[in-house]
């Protein structure tokens, strides 16, 4: 697995926190440690077990299928590349976290199918590999679909596939850990307070009472990153779309089932990213499939029996078009918070107040994870300021206003 070679190292002596595990705070992380050079302390805090939260749970499509403007689609399909890159895809000992299997789409109604032939079109237009393909050449490529009559156009995006979260966190952090970061999880993890004199940061505080030096934080804490920024003192607007209200957008439903088998006909489940209009599944670890479907809502308030019931309302439709699955059950489903900003697109960049505070949150992360640990890793210790991020910096959104005095 590799970055590629550091394009500048930051001054010795100086310290760097980065706040949160999930897939942004380890690619960080481990991409600091390994280009800062002697004497920058690298230290990686996580109030949980790192990759818990969002990354966990994540669908982990690796795509830039539908992500536009133009900007946005480059710099998610610039996260394709930089994962195949730290991948080593091709290389033996690839990690078989990568798992780069393309993705089936097709549609089964007339609009449907001019919306993916269009879609299609533009992408390939864009120069990322689209191809619309016969319901057979689909079947060739996926032998576990069982592809509906009513099925009007297939699409086949050859570049994206997805990882395998867990395992993936857990090699990077360790990474991160062999090139010398330090990282704390737990309690000792859990950021209670940031020290600022002077108008910068100065320290990070923990629940166990640590005072840990920084010159730099960066709070890479998913759907937490507002109430971080503010705890430092921060007064900028970091608009996230709401999750914690009944009916809110970011919750997602997402559901295990196992164990896929081999069918009468020698055919084994689904061994690519799949998206069918009523389900979208992929493989997942110890011989299950992951499941979600778009028209599948839940939020943190929704309970049982109703998850369950949704639970088995997916299994059932990813059955009926994929084999493998005819003796699976649900082997596990939770609602889960995606960090959404409220613009659709991700937040990244130093904030105005205190000096020091750099944020970082988005939706694709998983996607993005690689390459931004890349383009902020070069802001963070070469003080570079990269022109790909430009569009995404946090001072899009105007300040709060502070309250009138009375
Ligand atoms: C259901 C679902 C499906 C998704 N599908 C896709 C997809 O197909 N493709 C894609 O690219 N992306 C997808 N995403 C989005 C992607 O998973 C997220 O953008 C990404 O995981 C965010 O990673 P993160 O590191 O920013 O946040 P997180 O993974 O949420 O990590 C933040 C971490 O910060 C820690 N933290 C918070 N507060 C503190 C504190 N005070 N002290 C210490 N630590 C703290 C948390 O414990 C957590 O571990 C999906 C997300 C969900 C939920």
């Amino acid at each position: 697995m590799t970055f590629p070679p550091p394009s500048a190292a930051a001054q010795p002596g100086r310290r760097l926190v980065v706040i949160g595990a999930g897939v942004l705070g380890v690619c960080l992380t481990a991409r600091l440690a390994e280009a800062a050079g002697p004497g920058v302390a690298v230290t990686l805090l996580e109030q949980a077990r790192p990759g818990h939260a969002a990354t966990r749970s994540s669908f982990a499509w690796l795509n830039a299928n539908n992500k536009t403007p133009r900007a946005y689609h480059d710099l998610n399909h610039a996260g394709l590349r930089a994962w195949s890159a730290l991948a080593g895809a091709g290389a033996q000992d690839r990690p078989d976290w990568y798992r780069p299997s393309g993705n089936l789409e097709w549609a089964d109604t007339p609009q449907a199918a001019a919306e993916l032939t269009a879609r299609a079109g533009r992408l390939a237009d864009w120069g990322y590999p689209a191809h619309l393909i016969s319901p057979a050449a689909a079947a060739e490529l996926e032998p576990a679909l069982r592809l509906p009559p009513t099925v009007t156009a297939v699409a086949w995006f050859p570049e994206e596939g997805y990882l395998l979260t867990e395992p993936m966190v857990a090699d990077l952090a360790g990474r991160a850990a062999r090139a010398g970061a330090t990282v704390l999880s737990g309690e000792p993890g859990r950021v209670t307070g940031v020290d600022v004199a002077g108008g910068a940061v100065r320290a990070v505080r923990t629940a166990t009472g640590q005072v840990i030096p920084a010159d730099v934080v960066v709070c890479c804490a998913g759907r937490w990153v507002p109430e971080l920024a503010a705890l430092a003192g921060s007064a900028a607007s970091i608009p996230l779309v709401p999750w914690a209200l009944p009916g809110a957008e970011a919750p997602g439903l997402v559901v295990l089932a196992g164990p896929v088998t081999a069918a009468a006909a020698g055919r084994g489940g689904p061994a690519r990213m799949v998206h069918s209009p009523g389900v979208h599944f992929r493989p997942h670890g110890g011989g299950q499939v992951h499941l979600e479907a778009p028209d599948v809502h839940a939020d943190l308030h929704t309970g049982e029996p109703a998850l369950g019931d949704l639970a088995t309302e997916l299994l059932a439709r990813a059955r009926a078009v994929a084999s493998g699955l005819d003796t699976a059950e649900v082997t596990g489903y939770r609602v889960c918070v995606r960090p959404m900003p409220a613009d659709g697109h991700s937040i990244v960049g130093w904030l105005p107040a205190p000096g020091g505070l750099y944020v970082a949150v988005t939706h694709s992360g998983v996607t993005l994870g690689a390459h931004l640990a890349e383009l902020m890793a070069s802001e963070l210790l070469a003080g570079a300021d990269r022109a790909e991020l430009a569009p995404y910096r946090p001072g899009r959104f105007p300040a709060a206003p502070s309250p009138a005095p009375s």
